[in-house]
């Protein structure tokens, strides 16, 4: 067997996919197909012979799947040269159900489509893209790799909200967590660059992206993240709001005259630094900082301090923190940022580089060196997660046939 897998991310009219070498993590290939049933669409795919782009129509998921194939087939690499190990699925809510990644069948599609009320904004997407792969790959295995599993090690005094319990058994009313595949993927690459074993180590994982969130790793395993029921709740994201007062939304019913969809809407699609400064890419919000808005300040501000707020939580909950580990786009590339995040933490053994911090070197390391707590920056890479976890889980059911 291939150490290739295909990894697809469906969204509601995009299709993301990933040619990966699940043993180097390389991406052989990578496309993103958007505006699927608009008018006009638009796709990318880059290969070995560089990026093409296209905006034909695409009417539904499987024409997009169908001209993703033709780019392949078009401008390599050839998938019937490479021959797929598996398909692997970016799959957002998998519930209490799933805690690994699954192999598809039609039983796992009817539990995930059991699971579309508490995503409605995802779940069904990602179905709409098994189906299709399904039917385009009926012989390869085909692997779901649940946003939410990494999440379900946390304790139940960490998913319970405290609201009547009938609401968990009737309505799955609890926390899941989502990102899982970045947490995961993460806290084994900071094992790895401070080597240590996962196992021994207390880690502050912060994924600042257009989603964020944070999450408590204790010997690999997840025991607290921020994000809930949905991925609205816990931090401040790029459009959501993250942690609200649940009264909020009937004092808007009843005071507004606002239908229930209709704050959705908002606290998912208008809130968050979008919210507060109008622009919801991080790039941008840095270029109005810097020419004096004060809006994008108070955004920056308020979107820091609730970060700062998890990281003294968590810290509590570990009772000792090896590292904090920042990734993702903001996580990642804001020195401003991270600096704000970690400021006045010097008595929690926190100590930031401002010279190592402002440029991160390769082993990502930005802490000082007497640091009690080291301070790591680390590219998530969720396409290679999803592809080493659905290759392993390949390999086993192959071994144990
Ligand atoms: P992600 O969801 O991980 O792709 O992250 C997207 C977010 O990262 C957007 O808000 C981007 O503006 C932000 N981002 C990407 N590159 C940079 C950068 N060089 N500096 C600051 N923010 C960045």
């Amino acid at each position: 067997m291939s150490d290739y897998v295909l990894v697809i991310n469906a969204g509601s009219s995009s299709l993301k996919y990933s040619l990966v070498d699940a043993g180097s993590g390389e991406a052989l290939a990578e496309g993103l197909i958007e505006r699927i049933g608009e008018s006009e669409g638009h796709q990318q795919h880059r290969g070995p012979d560089g990026e093409t782009e296209s905006s034909d129509a695409l009417a539904t998921h499987e024409d997009a799947l169908r001209a993703a194939l033709d780019a392949f087939a078009k401008h390599g690499p050839s998938l019937d040269d490479l021959e797929l190990a598996a398909v692997g699925h970016r799959v957002v809510h998998g519930g209490a159900k799933f805690a690994v990644p699954s192999l598809i069948d039609d039983a796992l599609v009817a539990e995930v489509t059991d699971l579309v009320p508490l995503a409605p904004l995802h779940n069904p997407a990602n179905l709409e893209g098994i189906e299709v792969a399904r039917r385009l790959f009926p012989d390869l295995p085909q692997v779901a790799v649940f946003d939410t599993a990494f999440h379900q090690t946390l304790p139940p005094h960490a998913y319970t909200y405290a609201v009547p319990s009938e609401w968990l058994d009737d309505h799955g009313i609890r926390r899941y967590g989502f990102h899982g595949t970045s947490h995961s993927f993460v806290s084994e690459q900071a094992a790895h660059r401070l080597g240590r074993d996962l196992a021994d180590l207390n880690l502050i994982v912060l994924h600042l992206g257009n989603g964020c969130s944070a999450a408590a790793v204790q010997g690999g395993e997840s025991v607290e993240t921020s994000m809930g029921m949905t991925p609205l709740e816990g931090l401040v994201m790029g459009t959501r709001s993250g942690d609200l007062d649940p009264a909020v939304h009937g004092h808007l019913v009843r005071e507004a005259g606002w239908s229930v969809d209709e704050i959705d809407n908002a606290l998912n699609k208008k809130s968050g630094l979008k919210g507060l400064a109008g622009e919801n890419d991080f790039r941008a919000l840095a270029k109005l900082r810097a020419a004096g808005d004060p809006k994008a300040e108070l955004a920056f501000d308020v979107y820091c301090h609730r970060i700062k707020k998890y990281v003294g939580a968590y810290y509590a909950v570990l009772g000792t923190v090896d590292a904090i580990v920042f990734t993702a786009g903001v996580g990642q590339h804001s020195a401003d940022v991270r600096a704000a995040v970690l400021h006045g933490l010097e008595r929690l053994g926190i100590r930031l580089d401002p010279v190592r911090n402002a440029d991160p070197a390769e082993d990502g390391l930005v802490s000082t060196d007497d640091s009690e707590v080291a301070v790591l920056v680390i590219p998530t890479n969720e396409e290679w997660q999803i592809a080493r976890q659905a290759l392993e889980l390949v390999t086993k059911e192959e071994t144990a046939s």
